[in-house]
């Protein structure tokens, strides 16, 4: 391989001579060290390469030693219950080797060579097989199933299959190719800048339910759908990551944390290992990938890790799996971007991010998607990304924010006034918005109830006239309404504490099907219709407000999920209370 010298470093960022034959994008090792970095510039004989290691020490005439191949990830099975750093280094075995301050140029395995899986596969010798189809599986945690796939590239007739204990670099199969015999092992590398390959995207239409009611009834995202929601300090945001992660029907979660502080990071190698999956009872990690960049790694690791966690789901998406991809925080990707964009002297774009902040943007969601498996035999699988951004004093107008907002479909504005209020999910439902919501018209209609879209409309249409009408009692004071804004002040009120509001540490709350979430806006909106109705009678606004049943409907999602009938008790309750207050003469 040919050998390059250093000619400047500029923290992360060196630039060498001599390595005319590499490409862009390739992994190389820069000084005696041989630390890790990948090139990301080539212009005029020159390579700029960013190096994922401390570069202190290192200087002019230090050798660069080309590697001749992309950046990539190890793909095979040992990546579920693994914290990685940001280029898939695995940081236990780093911190093992290194203690908490990682020395520079350790060279681990990213995926563990010793330890033996055991194959079961599914295809015959002689069968003839192509890209992506699967091999055979191995039981990777006590719930996943790793499914073995024919690498990308590859298709012939099977000249050998094995099975039983095997490491990820044994010989599982031996393929006949056109270009001679290839043996393929459980490991697979892939580069990390170059999506994987598919056969097409399918339109998805069906909802990644999170149990989070403000999310799944009014902010729906779909499965491989993208999603932002941009958290400032203290609103929640590790709260809803958290809920996302342990009940949103996806399969398998790759959460991506790019702490800035250090404790932000610590926190979530914590919390996140202690966090149990409430489908099964084991431990979320049992289902999860995590990449983390703490804050004593250098910046360029950051810019890397959300393609590596990417490429990872992909990967799980390719065995035909739900995989939902959480990135915390974009913002500080795009930081490391603006960083390294600055040491290479490019022309700085609006707040010093480079122009091509969009652009990469763009392509990392671009990776989302619901598609049609490359294999033989028929297979979909989806890649839902959602993406924390943390802009500086919350500002919503700020670079990033804005240039993801164009690009993904969902928005969950979080916000601190609501955090403050101790509304929780403090998801403000006037800003909020999801592209996918008349995607799924038909899916709650034919599903849950063919009522669910008109009500949800009316629930939404109420809370928006309660802002108005807030600004009136505000300048004017409550003396100004109609009776019948009146009753749309309360009902809003009972839409907000009733149903938005959700406590993630309650037993009950925490988790709503749609069903049950359907339930409580037909309770409101049943209230609400009868009130209005009798009030145009001339009940009393205050005695009906003031019925037992509304303290039942503030109940309502304490209801345990197994008994629907309640809701059929507290419906016929609604009606009955409201009928005799009128009797009674309102
Ligand atoms: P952030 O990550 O944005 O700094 P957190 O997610 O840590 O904020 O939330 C701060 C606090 O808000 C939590 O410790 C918790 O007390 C409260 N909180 C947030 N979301 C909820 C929720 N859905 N239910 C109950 N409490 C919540």
């Amino acid at each position: 391989m040919e050998e390059g010298r250093v000619i400047k470093v500029s923290g992360p960022l060196v630039i060498a001579e001599g390595l005319t034959n590499s490409k862009m994008y390739d992994l190389v090792y820069v000084g005696e060290q041989r630390l890790m970095g990948e090139i990301i510039e080539l212009r005029r004989g020159l390579a700029s390469i960013q190096v994922y290691e401390e570069t202190d020490g290192l200087g002019p005439e230090d050798p660069v030693f080309a590697s001749g191949e992309p950046l990539s990830v190890e793909l095979g099975p040992g990546l579920l219950t693994a914290i990685f750093d940001g280029v898939q280094r695995p940081l236990d075995k780093i911190l093992d080797i290194a203690g908490e301050y990682i020395t520079r140029g350790i060279q681990v395995n990213n995926l563990d060579r010793e330890k033996e899986w055991n194959f079961h596969p599914q295809v015959k010798k002689d069968q003839k097989v192509s890209t992506g189809d699967i091999l055979g599986t191995v039981q990777e945690t006590v719930i996943i199933e790793h499914k073995i796939m024919v690498p990308p590239g590859l298709s012939g007739k099977l000249k050998e299959i094995n099975s039983g204990k095997m490491k990820i670099t044994d010989t599982v199969a031996v393929l006949g190719t056109e270009d001679g015999d290839k043996e393929i092992t459980m490991l697979q590398h892939w580069p990390i800048r170059k999506a994987r390959p598919i056969v097409n995207k399918l339109v998805s239409s069906e909802p990644l339910n999170t149990g989070q009611r403000v999310i799944d009834t009014f902010f729906p995202i779909v499965k491989g759908g993208t999603a932002c929601v941009p958290g400032p300090f203290g609103s929640g945001k590790t709260v809803i990551q958290h809920q996302i992660a342990k009940w949103a029907d996806a399969e398998i979660i790759v959460f991506i944390g790019c702490g800035e502080r250090g404790n932000e990071m610590t926190d979530v190698l914590i919390e996140f290992p202690e966090l149990t999956d409430p489908h099964t009872g084991e431990s979320l990690m049992t289902r999860t990938v995590l990449i983390a960049n703490t804050s004593n790694m250098p910046v360029a690791a950051r810019e890397a890790s959300i393609y590596t966690g990417i490429t990872i789901a992909e990967y799980y998406r390719d065995m035909g799996y739900d995989v939902a991809l959480q990135a915390d925080s974009t913002s500080r990707w795009a930081e490391a971007l603006r960083e390294i964009s600055g040491r290479l002297e490019e022309m700085p774009g609006e707040e010093g991010y480079p122009a091509y902040l969009s652009t990469r943007l763009a392509a990392f969601y671009e990776r989302a998607g619901r598609v049609k498996c490359l294999s033989s035999n028929e297979r979909t699988g989806s890649l839902s990304v959602i993406g924390s951004v943390s802009p500086p004093g919350g500002d919503l107008s700020e670079p990033v924010v804005q240039a993801t907002l164009r690009i993904v479909k969902v928005f969950w504005g979080l916000e601190d006034r609501l955090a403050y209020e101790r509304h929780f999910p403090a998801i403000n439902w006037l800003i909020s918005y999801s592209l996918y919501s008349d995607k799924f018209e038909d899916y709650l209609n034919e599903k849950i109830d063919p009522e669910f879209k008109k009500l949800r409309d009316e629930c939404m249409a109420l809370l928006q006239r309660e802002a108005e009408l807030l600004e009136i009692v505000r300048l004017v004071g409550i003396e100004a309404l109609s009776m019948r804004e009146r009753v749309i002040l309360e009902t809003a009120k009972s839409i907000r504490e009733d149903f938005l509001q959700q406590n993630a540490f309650h037993e009950l709350d925490t988790y709503s099907s749609l069903e049950k979430q359907f339930n409580i806006i037909k309770a409101i909106i049943a209230f609400h219709r009868l009130a209005l109705q009798y009030v145009e009678e001339g009940a009393k606004i205050e005695k009906i407000f003031s019925l037992s049943v509304r303290d039942e409907i503030a109940r309502a999602k304490y209801l345990p999920e197994d008994k629907p009938k309640e809701f059929e008790k507290l419906m016929d309750k609604i009606e009955d209370q409201m009928k005799k207050t009128v009797q009674v003469g309102g």
